[in-house]
């Protein structure tokens, strides 16, 4: 084993699946079997080249036939820049589309990730065309500004709407940049789902703003599934599935870099992050 392979093995086997396809499905059997849907993704982002592009697109439509086959309960979830935003938005459009067009004669559910500030524009464009027709959410992130108004849009569209925190940085004139700002607005923003969308999904393992919803829904009865990412909070995850719809976020591939890199700075300080890694989460 190198150093590469130990780092891989304490840092990343414990957000990802693995690196192949089979990973993420052998994942969703034992959350599924634990009463979880898994959102599963296939790492990777920021890609400039067409010939990658076309290899993700496909592998893509390779996991779709998988959780089909399979009879998995799973969504999928992509990133824009994997789709070919960082190529151009036409690109990644067209690859959307096909993309969401097979998954809907799959009944697989297709999620959009948000990413950096700079893709919203064309992230929430690319849901917008294909939201009429159905089987299709959007991730939106409390720390911008912006993402008040982008989700009364989406609901008024008729959209579902993944809230997140966000996991990416932006100018303080477009975004919150402290973690009391943030969570804050995230509150807000949950209280905007409840009024003005039937169906959400609350991501998060922040307890607090997790224990607000399940109080909301309690006046609101909207259609609400939690989510987490896999390896943070799984022992929360099992327990909140027996009363709740739950989901958790598997990712598969070997681009596990970026990833793991964006849930290191989560951690925090090192005895959150040693919590995350050592505590044994029963599932
Ligand atoms: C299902 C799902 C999908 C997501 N999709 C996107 C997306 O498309 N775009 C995007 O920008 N972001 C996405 N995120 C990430 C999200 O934006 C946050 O960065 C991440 O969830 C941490 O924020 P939090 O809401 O859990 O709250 P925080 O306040 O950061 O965390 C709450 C508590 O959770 C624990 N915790 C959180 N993270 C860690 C960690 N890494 N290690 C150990 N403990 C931790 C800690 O106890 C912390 O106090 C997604 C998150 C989830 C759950």
């Amino acid at each position: 084993m190198d150093f590469n392979d130990i780092v891989e093995h304490i840092f990343a086997s414990r957000w990802i699946s693995g690196t192949r396809m089979e990973d993420a499905i052998k994942s969703s059997k034992h959350f599924n079997a634990l009463g979880i849907r898994t959102i599963i993704n296939y790492l990777g982002e920021e890609i400039t080249k067409q010939e990658m592009v076309d290899a993700t697109v496909d592998t893509y439509v390779r996991l779709i036939r998988y959780i089909k086959n399979y009879g998995i309960n799973a969504d999928i979830s992509v990133k824009p820049t994997q789709l070919g935003l960082s190529i151009s938005e036409q690109e990644a459009m067209s690859n959307y589309s096909k993309l969401v067009k097979d998954a809907r004669l799959s009944s697989v559910f297709v999620w959009l990730d948000m990413e950096g500030e700079p893709t919203v524009d064309s992230t929430i464009k690319m849901y917008l065309s294909e939201v009429q027709q159905g089987g299709v959410g959007i991730c939106l992130q409390a720390y911008l500004k912006r993402t008040e108004s982008d989700l009364q849009r989406i609901a008024k569209s008729g959209g579902v709407v993944r809230l997140v925190k966000g996991a990416y940085s932006s100018s303080k004139s477009k975004s919150f940049t402290t973690w009391e700002e943030v969570t804050r607005n995230y509150a807000k923003l949950m209280q905007l789902a409840y009024e003005q969308c039937t169906e959400f999904t609350i991501a998060t393992h922040d307890t607090e703003m997790i224990r607000k919803s399940i109080e909301l829904n309690k006046k609101y009865k909207r259609k609400v599934t939690y989510a987490m990412l896999k390896g943070i909070r799984n022992r929360l995850a099992a327990s909140l599935a027996k009363d709740n719809k739950m989901s958790l976020y598997v990712p598969f591939g070997e681009q596990w870099i970026s990833y793991s890199y964006r849930r290191l700075k989560e951690a925090g300080h090192l005895k959150l992050l040693l919590k995350s890694l050592f505590e044994r989460q029963g599932v």
